[in-house]
């Protein structure tokens, strides 16, 4: 089987011929890390070895060093929008699959996807992941163009979505070229398993059975001009040390080619679903010490590469994750299409966490964390490479901390209950101070300022 840029032999002969680092290298590949300028590749695979309790602990002392240097307390929350599970493809893993006659279809009409949004709008969100199923056949480019404009044309009350990132089934240069002048985001696409054998048992049938044609999507996406794509991998499915090894040459593919890698990098673990055997058992279950040691790796390894854990965890395993290293976290999410405006359950995977994006926020604040609603970044062309330049040390906390309190106090503003605001007014108060110029700090006021005065939508 051709497995593209991934190798396989290279990376089989490293796992089971490479002894865990001692005490001397470990010392010296996570000081350089403290560096904040990323590890080599190489230096992450020797973490991966490391099996050792206290090697394992000062591992996430460094990452939690580095998390908390570089992007402070600051969490951006996104919801996804399923509008469609149709499905032609069979991964074993997923309730969407075409042959699980469990689950009743259905695709959104436009009047559907504007509740959806009116619904995410009204409770505070302003960025979304629209998912689909890969069902739609040739229509399914123009279906989710027509999607995008609904979601970004909903005005309710003060708010609107304003970034839409988006994860479905790859598609051509030319057709990415197409998506990306609708005003998408990140272009999301998880390899699941970049181990060939694995791919080629867990995708039976149906387009997504091509290994190839689904690892090079990414390479078709930013031929096409989309400068941030998403990688993931589902864990679970395979060895995750060889997933990780992987992941990472899959990365060091698209900065030799394209000269930036990828803009985020998703952590799904394998979840319960309807009808599905492998999700009820993983092949290669992670466990929470393993997957806190995936985390670590890859905030070390990529410091400046955005991280997401989405709705699949518990609350307590993302209170581990968010202090490793994710930058991301989806809230107050429901997995099937219609689910915001309709409540009805045809989940795609079960949920560990069941709050509502205002009790998320309340603990996330208790927790001293300071909810992003920011799309910045990506409004004023910041994508790719120009972001990558910008994310140094120190730069991003200029934009990025002042982003995070202006969005989150309009959430305050807007949508709050009282508790929360009153803990949401306290948190932004003790965290001006760590805006590091003067001036920024004075501006961040006065936006804050706007804002309770009624304006909208103040970034820098
Ligand atoms: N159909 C597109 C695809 O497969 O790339 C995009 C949508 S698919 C619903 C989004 C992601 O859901 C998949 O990439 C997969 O990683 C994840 N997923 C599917 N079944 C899952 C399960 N049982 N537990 C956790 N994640 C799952
Ligand atoms: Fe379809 Fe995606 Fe589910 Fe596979 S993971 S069955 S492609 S929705």
């Amino acid at each position: 089987m051709d497995t593209g840029f991934i190798d396989h032999q290279r990376i089989n002969t490293y796992l089971e011929n490479t002894a865990p680092p001692q005490q001397a290298e470990l010392d010296e590949i996570l000081s350089h890390a403290r560096e904040l300028q990323g590890i080599s590749f190489e230096e992450a695979e020797r973490l991966l070895m490391v099996e050792d309790r206290e090697h394992l602990a000062a591992m996430m002392e460094t990452a939690r060093f580095i998390k908390d240097e570089i992007y402070g307390r600051r969490l951006v929350l996104f919801a996804p929008l399923y509008v469609s599970n149709l499905c032609n493809n069979d991964c074993l893993y997923c309730a969407f699959r075409r042959s699980n006659a469990h689950i009743p279809r259905r695709t959104l009409t436009m009047d559907e996807v504007r509740k959806e949004t009116e619904a995410l709008v009204s409770q505070g969100h302003k960025r979304v992941l629209l998912v689909s199923g890969e069902g739609l056949g040739e229509s399914a480019l123009d279906y989710s163009l027509r999607a995008i404009e609904t979601i970004y044309s909903v005005k309710q009350g003060n708010g609107e979505i304003r970034r839409i990132n988006i994860n479905i089934a790859p598609l051509s240069v030319e057709s990415f070229r197409r998506l990306k002048s609708s005003g998408i985001g990140t272009y999301q696409l998880f390899q699941e398993t970049y181990h060939g054998d694995t791919y080629r048992v867990m995708h039976p049938s149906g387009p997504k059975s091509d290994y190839v044609n689904h690892l090079t999507a990414m390479d078709r996406a930013m031929e096409a001009g989309i400068d941030d794509v998403g990688v993931g991998v589902l864990f679970g499915l395979y060895d995750y040390r060889f997933e990780v090894m992987a992941l990472l040459q899959h990365i060091r593919h698209l900065e030799d080619v394209f000269g930036v890698g990828c803009h985020t990098i998703s952590v799904p673990r394998l979840e319960p679903a309807t009808g599905s055997d492998v999700a009820a058992n993983p092949p290669y279950p992670v466990n929470d010490s393993d997957f806190a040691k995936i985390i670590a790796i890859l905030r070390i390894t990529v410091p400046y590469t955005g991280m997401i854990l989405s709705t699949r965890e518990n609350a307590e395993t993302r209170r581990r994750a968010f202090s490793l290293g994710i930058s991301q976290i989806s809230a107050g999410s429901r997995t099937n299409p219609g689910g915001y405006s309709s409540g009805e359950a045809l989940e795609q995977f079960s949920l560990g966490d069941h709050r509502s994006l205002e009790e998320v926020i309340g603990d996330m604040v208790a927790q001293g964390y300071i909810p992003s609603f920011c799309t910045g970044c990506y409004r004023l062309g910041r994508t790719g490479q120009d972001f990558m330049d910008l994310a140094k040390p120190g730069l991003i906390k200029h934009y990025c901390l002042p982003n995070a309190i202006t969005s989150f106090k309009e959430y305050l503003v807007n949508y709050a209950g009282k508790d929360t605001r009153r803990a949401g007014e306290a948190l932004i108060e003790s965290m001006i101070g760590d805006i590091p110029k003067a001036d920024v700090q004075a501006k961040t006021r006065d936006s804050l300022q706007r804002i309770e005065n009624g304006e909208q939508d103040l970034y820098l």
